[in-house]
């Protein structure tokens, strides 16, 4: 990953210098580098590693000194004041003459977009703003905005069926801002699906140094922020230069619009804003709980507008999605949970990923702190609460019902006492997904069908399972049968 001016920014350590001529690096010199960059990077993990430390350049050791080079100034802040100790002990491990460790602004500061006038860096998860300043201009902070989070990368966003639309479009405004059809793009849907994160992930893209074409500015805020720093900005009367300030940027991201209905003079700014920042070709993101023509409360004029670009909606997850999100993160914890739990997770917490990954962080907290490994068992005790709150409110009623649907047989069959296979095997798999989908016990469940015995519920649920796993035609049918139940 080597930069146009020959300057090292790659994830694997290496210390490869041509900065400031000083093109020859004593080897062991480079190899102590090395050594510290990863147990860096090793410490604070790879996404904090990539997002602050990356640029990291070694320019040499003098002395007892040894001098480290960062692009921005900010970047060489943030970087002295969080890591400055740890890299000076991570030294002084690798060569005890070290005494200090010199953190400077230089070498990538000459790349594009990227001079010593940078005021606000994308990376500032303090600062509220995100701006990526031209090289000739000194930007002020711009707005004030949402934090971005680190975590937040398309790296990370796990793609599946129900949100790759939305992931696509969002990919194409990160790799070209203002392209015909995709400008505004409008991302939609329910709490926790991934807007906040597809946003941030656009934003990342579009400020990396490293972009092709360089790093573009981008205001990111929430509609709450907007409207809170637009009626600051009529108090002080200052509203001319928060205007001025929000169309200076290439791309305006406002997420969660769904709170700034009904606030007429907000909105009013905001619609003002939009288009002069259309016509003079920027791009606009919007997320929002809803579609435009579903948002109640907005102008007839501000919701043509917003459904001009392309819109896109993140769908309630599948099962294959939250299989694949809870193995990803369980696999960035680096803690082992078994394909069982993953298993029982994605089939107990079905609202959204924010829930998903709050159950999951608990897991994983609790084998942290007492060593030991997850189980079922113990995913079942210490979710308790959090699975109380998501058991289905599926009968066992509406699982017969739909069963014989499908099978196509009588309701009446499923507690009558016929014992033909058409019929027998309908009635397991209602039984079984009794069990499945309902906190009623056995015994219950045996009288919803005819008053049967509870072992012959238990024999149903063996006989559906084992049956599943030798068919798959008819494990997709069971499938399919339980997420329509689920809703
Ligand atoms: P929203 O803004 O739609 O309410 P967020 O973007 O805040 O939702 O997502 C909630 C949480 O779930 C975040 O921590 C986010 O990283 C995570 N998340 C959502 N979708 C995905 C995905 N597809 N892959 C990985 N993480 C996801
Ligand atoms: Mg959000």
């Amino acid at each position: 990953m080597n930069n146009d001016n020959g300057i090292e920014a790659s994830l694997d350590g290496e210390a490869r210098l041509a900065v400031g001529g000083l093109s020859q690096v004593d080897p062991q010199l480079a190899a102590q580098w090395a050594r510290v960059r990863g147990r860096l990077q090793a410490e604070v993990g790879e996404v904090e590693y990539r997002n602050w430390l990356r640029q990291m350049t070694l320019i040499g050791l003098d002395g007892d000194e040894v001098t480290v080079h960062l692009p921005t100034r900010f970047l060489r802040d943030w970087v002295r004041s969080h890591y400055g100790d740890r890299l000076g002990a991570l030294w002084q491990s690798e060569s005890p003459r070290v005494r200090r460790v010199d953190i400077r602004v230089g070498g990538a500061a000459r790349m594009a977009g990227l001079a010593e006038s940078v005021v606000a860096s994308p990376q500032a998860p303090t600062i509220e703003l995100v701006a990526a300043p031209r090289a000739e201009e000194r930007l002020e902070r711009v707005a004030e905005t949402g934090t971005l989070d680190p975590r937040y990368t398309f790296a990370n966003f796990i793609v599946g069926k129900p949100n790759a639309f939305a992931q696509a479009c969002a990919q194409r405004v990160a790799e070209r801002p203002a392209s015909p059809g995709f400008n505004p793009l409008f991302l939609y849907g329910g709490v926790g699906l991934g807007k906040t994160h597809l946003m941030h992930a656009i934003a990342w893209q579009l400020i990396d140094p490293a972009r092709p074409g360089g790093p573009v500015s981008v205001a990111y805020m929430s509609a709450e922020k907007f409207m809170y720093r637009f009626i600051a900005a009529i108090r002080s009367q200052s509203t001319m230069q928060f205007k001025e300030q929000l169309r200076s940027v290439d791309v305006l991201m406002i997420d969660d619009l769904q709170f700034l209905i009904n606030k007429d003079a907000t909105q009013d700014e905001f619609f003002h804003t939009f288009n002069a920042l259309v016509e003079t070709g920027k791009q606009i993101v919007i997320s929002a709980d809803k579609s435009p023509s579903d948002l109640s409360g907005l102008e007839e004029r501000v919701r043509t507008r917003l459904g001009s670009g392309m819109v896109a909606d993140l769908h309630a997850t599948t099962y294959e999605l939250r299989i694949s999100i809870l193995e990803a993160k369980a696999a960035q914890a680096n803690v082992a949970v078994p394909a069982k739990v993953v298993e029982f997770l994605a089939h107990k917490i079905t609202t959204n990923v924010r829930e998903l990954e709050g159950a999951l962080n608990r897991l994983v907290a609790h084998a942290n702190l007492f060593g030991q490994p997850i189980t079922l068992e113990s995913a079942h005790e210490l979710l308790h609460d959090i699975l109380k709150a998501h058991e289905r409110r599926v009968t066992i009623e509406e699982i017969q019902r739909k069963v014989a649907e499908h099978w196509n047989i009588r309701l009446t069959d499923m507690s009558s006492p016929r014992r033909a296979r058409a019929v027998a095997r309908p009635r397991q798999v209602a039984m079984y997904l009794a069990k499945q989908l309902t906190s009623r016990s056995l015994p219950e469940i045996g009288r919803k069908f005819g008053n049967r015995d509870h072992t012959t519920v238990m024999h149903a649920v063996t006989r559906i399972t084992e049956l599943m796993a030798v068919d798959p035609s008819f494990a997709d049918d069971v499938e399919l049968l339980r997420r329509m139940l689920e809703g």
